[in-house]
């Protein structure tokens, strides 16, 4: 059992009433796919929109506000993280479908479900997200892709709400696209995404995401506790096109451990907890990597994984 912080008390009391739910000291372990981390001060999960809108204005600027997805992309430190973590449920998890072929998608809907929305609906150009583990809210803000697609191809624009509880929409000029990046402002959180989706052959939609999932397996640990691809492919000139995996191969870190962290043998730039690693071990392992592919290769591997929160606090 983890500790409780004892200046809880007195966060809660300065925060607005919510139709939400409210979780003091909440555990963030469950909600990352590492399954490590910390504790948030609070965990807050709007109702919806409105409900978010409303605790954002009435929340004091000095009270921290962050928001996670599916946790399919972080690591969220031992230490934990101050103030309020929001994450986006069942409020924000309807799928529309206009006549245009714009299909608008509440940020907690899982990109999987998406693409299979798209797919039964006959609507082509989300094959791609098919195995991105994540929610629709993470994939904007990360520029998520795969297999030759991305979010910026296909986003038709985003509705968000910002620190001050106020409600701003995004052109995809707006939304600054570039690879595994986005430039929605830093205190957004997006509550709704729009995507293109042009009519398609459902039979060859079924069969390429069929294609994509065994491709994902042969290629990648999905079973594992793991988050995804560690390092953003490099861009510089000096990598040569060189992919992060083989930077990190041919520096001799395929299956590395630290403690409980493991440098994946499948896949060596996915980083795996196998059973008890700690955030720490994690994020030391792959500073670790780090530190060799740039001996080895003379080039800096700059973090995809977002790490959040805290230092220390080990339960
Ligand atoms: C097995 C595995 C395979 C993966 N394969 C791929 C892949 O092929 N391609 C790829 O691009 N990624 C991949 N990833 C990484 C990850 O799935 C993506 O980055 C995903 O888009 C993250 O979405 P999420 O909801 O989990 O976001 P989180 O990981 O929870 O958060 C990621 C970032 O998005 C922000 N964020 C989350 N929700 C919102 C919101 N509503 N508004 C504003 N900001 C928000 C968070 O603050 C954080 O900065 C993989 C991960 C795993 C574990």
């Amino acid at each position: 059992m983890m500790a409780r912080r004892s200046n809880i008390p007195s966060l809660l009391d300065r925060l607005p009433l919510v139709r939400g739910r409210i979780e003091a000291d909440a555990d963030l372990a469950p909600r990352a796919w590492f399954r490590t981390g910390g504790l948030a001060d609070i965990l807050f999960e709007p109702a919806d929109e409105k409900d978010l809108a409303d605790f954002l204005a009435a929340t004091p600027s000095d009270i921290p506000v962050t928001v996670i997805g599916a946790g399919s992309n972080l690591l969220i430190r031992d230490g934990g993280v101050r103030g309020v973590v929001v994450q986006l449920g069942a409020g924000f998890s309807t799928i529309q479908i206009t006549d245009d072929g714009i299909i608008h998608a509440g940020a907690g809907v899982m990109d999987v479900k998406l693409a299979s929305a798209a797919r039964d609906a006959g609507l082509t150009g989300l094959e791609f997200m098919r195995g991105i583990p994540g929610t629709m809210g993470g994939a904007a803000r990360m520029n998520a892709g795969a297999f030759g697609g991305e979010v910026k191809d296909i986003f038709a624009g985003a509705r968000g709400i910002d620190r001050q509880g106020r409600y701003c929409d995004f052109t995809p000029a707006e939304a600054g696209f570039a690879y595994r990046h986005s430039a929605f402002p830093a205190d957004v959180i997006l509550t709704r995404i729009s995507v293109h989706g042009p009519p398609g052959d459902r039979a060859a939609i079924s069969a390429r995401m069929a294609e994509i999932a065994a491709e994902r397996s042969a290629s990648q640990p999905v079973g594992a506790r793991t988050g995804g691809s560690t390092f953003a492919n490099p861009l510089e000139q000096k990598a040569a096109g060189r992919k992060a995996w083989e930077l990190i191969d041919a520096a001799g870190c395929r299956g590395l451990r630290a403690g409980g962290a493991m440098v994946s043998e499948k896949h060596c730039n996915f980083l795996i907890n196998c059973g008890t690693a700690t955030s720490a071990d994690l994020e030391q392992l792959g500073e670790f990597v780090r530190s060799r592919v740039m001996q080895h290769a003379g080039i800096e591997l700059h973090w995809e994984i977002q790490r959040l929160g805290e230092s220390g606090g080990q339960p």
